[in-house]
């Protein structure tokens, strides 16, 4: 077996063999850019090591045979004592995982080579010995775990000993003698002096980079992530170039284009005299990548030329790693580099108008979950507000409010109509009602899978976690930052996306991409280049997709703003809401009606209030499909709860009051109390057992097409019976519908369709039958979710999901992204089964997972007709569904 490639053995496309630094720098070497010599050990050999615990036969020889040539090569050996050619071992694995695995520099340095360093860096003693001791060091820690505070310790001591608080004062002297204490430090943790064989230094090096895949760190950060744990990664033998040999040496980094915006020109930063690490460390401040021109014109010119070179050749926006050695410029890194969201759209449309892509390629280049970024309403920041935190975004938003420390004080005040800003150290399960009250959530620790990070995001709440400038006091009810103290009342502003903290009310104002979806901004005639390139990769998604894309509304307003947003019709219409507010005393009577005269006055009563509701979505929805769904909450949801209600009851009892009506309700109450409500009787359930129901939503829908017709428009409604798992459920709601539609329809020319929602796993599994009786199917993946897994969708997420996501048992909630094994699996018999009984049957999904980018795809490959989603994620929908063609 192959396990070791020379760079230029290697291209950009083998990332799974050679890791995304492998693979890039093998390309640059093939593209002729100045990239050191060396050679990359696969993700094979890696996997092979950490399944047996020992290098793969064949390994040793391997390396040794590139190691040769790379010697040839340079003309230097490994460690010469008089000449050493000198490798930096760095891992590299498909996905990059920043800081997470390990690195050792200078590998060749020993007590007999660092004289041989010194002389070709031209007698520069220091130089050669600060190599040295670094390579101690780094070896140390990361090899042979020795504690790196001990290094860091000691080259303190060496500081003070000397009176300063500077590295660069240190002379070759004091460095000699610090090399010796960390031999000291190093032989005291390991029991043995450190190597001075080179190719053991290499051999442990690389080892270690292998067993660097499995350290805590890297897995957690995989978890998170979703980088798939069985991966590996390679490792890189670098030849060593150096940016600390003097004024003419140095290194940084850039990018083709800035990675903020996406505005074409030279962002990067410089640092002289310097190696990567220093960078890193931010000992000492970086310059503008622009200063390089004065310091050595020469080497910048070629590094705009490689950056043009590059840029062209990924086609795409690149970052850079680079290193200067006395005026000649090296190539250590390249890859596509990340971007925030606004500059991933701006950029695709750059790239087309400049001819390097294509309007598909752009459409490759941005997905929903960006475009659903920049539909955040943002902070208007114009004013001088100045961030005193910076934690993680881990739920986008903007939200400002008064701040409180506990779950309880949070749900008083907001009670009172307040604004809040929960802020603990971290959330639990215990502060549920106090993160469902809040408007915003902040935290000072824990990361994006830290309970809070993923309740605000389940609850689609903006978070910010881990603002670990921030010292909290639960009990003192206060927080400390930056010397400023901030006491329960005072107000912050917490932005979710970037993870900022402001200490008072930043306005808010919604975001540019709206604004354009809104209709308010018309991109032919603004110069907002990300306005225009959202346009264009939209009507392009548009232009491609076969997915149609409605929305989820109930409400005039709702769909209005749905179709602005490019729905194409309603999917799910919930008529549970128009049974709250003013007429919820109409329903109790209806629930509580004895006889069936006083039943038919309520419905009677209600009737026409449905009509008037549906008749406003209708016309908002004029010419499009509008699929309304029949009422699905058990009743005793209108109703007031049982302990209060028992309460009033035994409290007005005592004072003598008059509580026959109260008592009548709480008999009902009690009547209808249900262990398991959301398993227990709704949808279809209630229509089959409180006569009349139905019946009246029906009749309102039927009356207000009509009515819509009547005055020119076109209504288009279909009806859609929840909670069907059997076909006879069904048929008896069919039935009574379609006497009612064919009286109030007459020969007015409205078509009314009947279908149903598959949401229990019976009904998919049955889809066949089901089909026989339904025009129409949409998919309810919320329910089929719950009733997949057995998950109660309002607990599981305060409850244990935190922790299944910890656990990496899913990388992502089944209430969020569809799970495509399971329930997924449900969806796929459903269509199928249901297409075969009847071909052509419409098909669409209107759970919230018909707004998740991944889920759209799914449903796209299903071959469902089209997904449903809230308006706000109508556009998102939209784009995944381009997206998924192309
Ligand atoms: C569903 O279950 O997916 C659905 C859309 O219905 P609801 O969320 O109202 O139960
Ligand atoms: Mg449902």
């Amino acid at each position: 077996d192959k396990y070791v490639y020379d760079f230029s053995e290697g291209n950009k496309d083998l990332k799974d063999l050679l890791g995304g630094k492998g693979a890039n720098l093998a390309e640059m070497t093939n593209l002729g850019l100045p990239v050191p010599p060396g050679f990359t050990i696969t993700t094979e050999a890696c996997k092979a090591y950490l399944a047996t615990g020992r290098e793969p036969d064949g390994l040793a020889g391997q390396i040794e045979a590139h190691l040769e040539s790379l010697e040839r090569g340079m003309g230097r050996r490994l460690g010469d004592p008089q000449d050493p050619l000198l490798v930096s071992v760095r891992s590299g694995a498909k996905f990059s995982m920043p800081g997470m695995m390990e690195t050792v520099l200078n590998v060749g340095l020993n007590d007999r080579s660092v004289v041989g360093l010194s002389k070709q860096a031209g007698g520069n003693d220091r130089f050669a010995w600060d190599s040295y001791r670094r390579l101690i060091q780094m070896f140390g820690k990361t090899v042979c775990e020795v504690p790196g505070e001990e290094f860091e310790h000691a080259l303190e001591d060496a500081k003070r000993a000397k009176g300063t608080k500077n590295d660069l004062d240190l002379d070759a002297d004091d460095l000699r003698g610090l090399v010796d204490a960390y031999k000291k430090i190093f032989a005291k943790h390991t029991g043995r002096e450190f190597p001075q064989e080179p190719r053991e230094q290499l051999d442990l090096a690389i080892r270690a980079v292998f067993e660097s895949w499995n350290a805590e760190r890297a897995i957690l950060y995989r978890r998170q992530e979703r980088i798939p744990a069985d991966l590996g990664t390679a490792v890189n033998v670098v030849a060593m170039v150096f940016g600390n040999l003097g004024p003419d040496s140095g290194t940084g980094v850039a990018f083709t284009r800035d990675p903020g915006s996406g505005a074409q020109g030279i962002y990067g930063d410089y640092l002289a005299n310097a190696q990567g690490e220093d960078v890193v460390a931010g000992i000492r401040n970086t310059v503008p990548l622009q200063e390089l021109e004065q310091l050595d014109k020469k080497s910048y010119d070629e590094l705009l030329g490689i950056m043009a070179r590059l840029e062209e050749h990924y086609k795409d926006l690149c970052d850079i790693e680079f290193t200067i050695e006395r005026g000649k410029l090296w190539m250590l890194q390249t890859r596509v580099g990340k971007r925030t969201a606004a500059a991933a759209f701006v950029i695709a449309g750059q790239l087309v108008d400049e001819g390097l892509i294509d309007l598909d390629e752009a459409l490759h280049r941005v997905n929903g979950a960006q475009l659903a970024q920049l539909m955040f309403p943002r902070f208007q920041l114009d004013h001088d507000f100045q961030p005193v935190a910076k934690g993680i975004g881990a739920s986008p938003g903007a939200a400002s409010g008064k701040v409180v420390f506990t779950s309880a004080r949070a749900v008083e005040l907001a009670a009172e109509g307040e604004s809040v800003i929960l802020v603990r150290r971290e959330t639990n399960p215990d502060d549920l009602n106090g993160m469902i009250a809040a408007k915003g959530i902040l935290t000072s620790r824990g990361g994006k899978t830290s309970h809070a990070a993923v309740v605000a995001r389940g609850m689609g709440k903006t978070c910010v976690s881990g603002a670990d400038e921030l010292e909290v006091d639960v009990p003192g009810k206060k927080f400390t930052v930056g010397g400023q103290t901030v006491g329960e009342g005072d107000v912050v502003s917490i932005d979710g996306t970037t993870g900022k903290v402001y200490l008072g009310e930043v306005p808010v104002m919604p975001s540019e991409v709206v604004q354009y979806f809104e209709g308010s901004l018309d991109p032919e005639h603004i110069d907002n280049a990300l306005v225009r390139a959202v346009h264009r990769i939209m009507t392009h998604a548009d232009g491609k997709r076969r997915l149609a894309v409605r929305t989820n509304a109930d409400t005039g307003a709702d769909a209005a703003r749905a179709r602005r947003f490019g729905a194409e019709g309603i999917g799910l219409c919930r008529t549970e809401h128009m049974f709250l507010g003013d007429r919820r005393e109409l329903v109790e009577r209806l629930i509580l009606a004895r006889t069936d005269d006083e039943r038919e006055a309520s419905l009677a009563a209600l009737l026409p209030l449905q009509r008037e509701d549906f008749i406003e979505i209708f016309r908002e929805m004029d010419g499009l499909p509008v699929t309304v769904r029949l009422i699905d909450p058990p009743l005793h949801e209108f109703l007031p709860p049982l302990e209060q209600l028992a309460v009033n009851v035994a409290v007005a009892q005592e004072r003598g009051e008059d509580v026959a009506k109260e008592e009548a309700l709480l008999a009902a109450v009690r009547r209808m109390h249900e262990e398991n409500p959301m398993l227990g009787l709704r949808g279809v359930r209630l229509g089959l057992v409180i006569p009349g129901l139905f019946a009246m939503q029906v009749r309102a829908i039927a009356e207000a097409a009509v009515a819509v017709a009547g005055s020119g428009g076109s209504a288009c409604p279909e009806i859609m019976v929840p909670l069907v798992g059997a076909v006879q459920e069904l048929e008896t709601v069919r039935a009574e519908a379609e006497k009612i539609i064919a009286e109030v329809v007459g020969d007015s020319g409205v078509e009314v369709l009947i279908g149903t929602m598959i949401e229990v796993p019976r009904a998919a599994l049955t889809a066949g039958q089901i089909a026989e009786a339904a025009q129409f199917f949409s998919f309810g993946t919320n329910d089929l979710t719950q009733m997949g897994w057995g998950f109660s969708r309002d607990d599981v997420e305060g409850a244990f999901f935190w922790r299944y996501l910890e656990l990496g048992i899913f990388g992502i909630s089944p209430f969020e992204s569809i799970d495509r094994d399971g329930v997924g699996r449900l969806v796929r018999i459903a269509a199928e089964e249901g297409r075969a009984a009847r071909p052509g049957l419409k098909l669409g999904v209107c759970g919230e997972h018909g707004g998740d980018p991944d889920s759209v795809h799914f449903f796209h490959e299903v071959g469902l007709d089209y997904v449903s989603c809230s308006p706000f994620r109508v556009p998102v929908a939209r784009l995944e569904a381009g997206r998924a063609v192309v």
